[in-house]
């Protein structure tokens, strides 16, 4: 039975590298039908806040990533961690340690100087035969993990492949602090093990976490999980994604317009394939995801391929879906949305030539609000021999079947009475009705609107 989670640290919003990871943790517990759980290690209390616990969830909701355990909180697992530093205390595979921040700093300087790896002397550790310095009064003490001091830590990374450290690296890590709170490393081991994670799938700015991990779960006599490292996420200039360049909120993706589906199908592509295939559903997604074709390399960010991914899933969606999306837009702006014209349809209209959900709500702007075409554009496009056949066409329009096949025959008759070529007669009229000269074909354009409407704006042509 898989089971997975994804375990951020509530200290930002989730941006663009832990979505990946969460959403190849949950792809990978659907794809074997087991279970994803989140946890939210929040033991950092003073980067963590409310806020960022919420951003992630509304990250993770908002891609739709759900979690069948949790969300579980590390802070509300103390009293856990604590049994298990006993436990550990009892079975001496960790112990008590009165070496002082001095002293340590002291040892520290004096390997450095010698040229010595800096590292814990071994002055608390209980050995077989060896007598252990008496107690010092008064002082508490911090509790480290009785690392093994021969061998090697080994695991063949899903991603990374075979990774080895010898013990001998590794210090005695302090898993308890002297107020008895347990370290970092010490919480994830005991967390992996009480939710029994099978795949550890992580960014690898831990690698370096995992041999000690290893070590503590194996001095828990727990099974240890399988590690899956994924390599960082570069930004489309090729340099690290960092807070102050590119690192953005998932939600900011909403904000700019984009459907979450575009975001799951791109992010899934980075530093995974499948083949060629570039789209895919998330349900398409689940059912290849796997572990063998991550790429151990550093993906790069690709702005053109998410708007690409994103226009073309804007074309499939549902039109009452996307004017669900675009309201609420056109509404923060002060435009109200009115039933006519109906906004599902000038969205099945404009859809197929956006990006994004912005450029949507802008396309369909136009048609709510108190238009005032540019001077310009009505210069240039209501030339002197527009304007008859501009006033023939708003004199028919009045009494016309409202479709767009009768406004297109009607445009026809008006463009063959005066002698003009197509555009002479579509670009001023694009420019009354909507204030720009780019629309899709002008027929359908006009008949969005309600019949009043196109007349009203009509109105405007200058007399002759
Ligand atoms: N809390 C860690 C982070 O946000 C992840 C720990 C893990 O996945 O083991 O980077």
């Amino acid at each position: 039975m898989i089971r997975t989670r994804f375990a951020p640290s509530p200290t930002g919003f989730l941006h663009i590298g832990g979505a990946r990871t969460a959403l190849f943790s949950w792809a990978y517990a659907r794809r074997h039908a087991g279970t994803f759980i989140l946890r939210i290690e929040d033991t950092d209390v003073a980067r963590s806040t409310p806020e960022a616990v919420q951003a992630i969830l509304d990250g993770m909701n908002w891609l739709g990533l759900t979690y069948d355990e949790g969300p579980f909180y590390q802070m509300k697992r103390m009293d856990r961690y604590k049994v298990v530093i006993q436990e550990m205390l009892a079975a001496g595979t960790a112990y008590h340690c009165y070496t002082t921040q001095e002293e340590l700093d002291r040892m520290r300087e004096e390997q450095r100087t010698s040229g010595i790896k800096p590292r814990y002397d071994g002055t608390w550790r209980p050995e077989p035969g060896k007598s252990l310095p008496i107690v010092p009064a008064g002082m508490l003490p911090v509790v480290r993990f009785r690392n093994p001091l021969k061998g090697v830590v080994a695991w063949d990374d899903l991603v990374k492949g075979r990774i080895e450290i010898a013990n001998a690296e590794l210090d005695d890590l302090v898993i308890a602090r002297a107020d008895g709170t347990p370290t970092y490393n010490f919480c994830v081991v005991v967390d992996d093990r009480d939710m029994q994670i099978t795949h550890v799938i992580r960014g690898d700015d831990h690698v370096n976490n995992t041999p000690r991990q290893i070590n503590i779960l194996a001095a828990l006599g727990a099974q240890v999980p399988l590690y899956a490292h994924l390599s960082m996420i570069l930004g489309d200039d090729g340099q690290k994604l960092s807070k102050r360049h590119g690192a953005v909120s998932v939600m900011q993706y909403d904000d700019e317009g984009y459907l979450p589906e575009a975001v799951l199908n791109y992010l899934g592509r980075l530093g995974w394939s499948h083949g060629d295939e570039e789209i895919f559903s998330t349900q398409q997604f689940c059912e290849w995801f796997d572990l063998d074709h991550i790429t151990p390399s550093a993906a790069q960010f690709n702005t053109e391929k998410l708007n690409w991914l994103n226009a073309h899933y804007l074309k499939l969606a549902d039109n009452l879906r996307l004017a669900t999306l675009v309201q609420p837009r056109l509404e923060a702006r002060g435009v109200m949305v009115s039933a006519m014209p109906s906004l599902e349809a000038i969205i099945g209209l404009y859809k197929e030539r956006v990006s994004n959900l912005n450029e949507l709500a802008d396309a369909a702007e136009v048609f709510y609000i108190d238009l005032h075409p540019k001077a310009e554009a009505l210069t240039q496009h209501l030339t002197p021999e527009a304007l008859p056949a501009l006033a023939d066409f708003a004199a028919g329009l009045k009494d016309i079947a409202w479709e767009a096949s009768t406004i297109s025959a009607l445009i026809k008759r008006c463009i063959a009475k005066h002698g003009l070529k197509m555009p002479k007669l579509a670009m001023p009229l694009r420019v009354l009705l909507t204030g720009q000269a780019q629309t899709p074909s002008v027929d359908a354009v006009i008949a969005l609107f309600p019949r009043e409407l196109a007349l009203k704006r009509l109105a405007t042509i200058p007399k002759i």
